[in-house]
């Protein structure tokens, strides 16, 4: 895929592309890590996990900085001007759900958890 096209040249903006291959790029990866997961032998998946795992909490932790709660108790990377969110914001809610509620045990119904549960989280605009 061309990388270098202009905007003039088409419909489809450079940042669309880049924003196509970016997306592309980390689903595949996501893809190769799970097949990894499913179907590599002990050996193998023994090295994926030491050189995947610190690269994936490192990505977390990175991502979650980003969206830590500013002065005012607001996630500047969900807040625009005019909308401020309210931290912790969906991308904390998600770490949440998939680092600490659903890694040890099977997620729980919906109508099973605790009322004090964390929202699920909110489609990223
Ligand atoms: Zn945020």
């Amino acid at each position: 895929m061309p990388l270098c096209r202009r905007e003039s040249d088409g419909d489809v903006s450079v940042d669309e592309i880049l924003g196509q291959v970016l997306r592309s790029a980390v689903r595949e990866r996501l893809d190769v890590l799970t097949e990894l997961a499913n179907r590599a032998d002990a050996p193998s998946l023994l090295s994926v996990a030491r050189s995947e795992l610190p690269r994936l909490t490192e990505g977390w932790r990175t991502l979650l900085t980003a969206h830590d709660a500013d002065e005012k108790g607001n996630c500047p990377e969900c807040s625009s001007r005019w909308r401020p969110q309210k931290a912790p914001c969906s991308v904390w809610r998600t770490a949440y759900e998939h680092l600490v509620a659903g890694a040890l045990a099977p997620r729980p119904a919906r109508h099973q958890r605790p009322a004090h549960a964390l929202r699920p989280a909110a489609p990223v605009p």
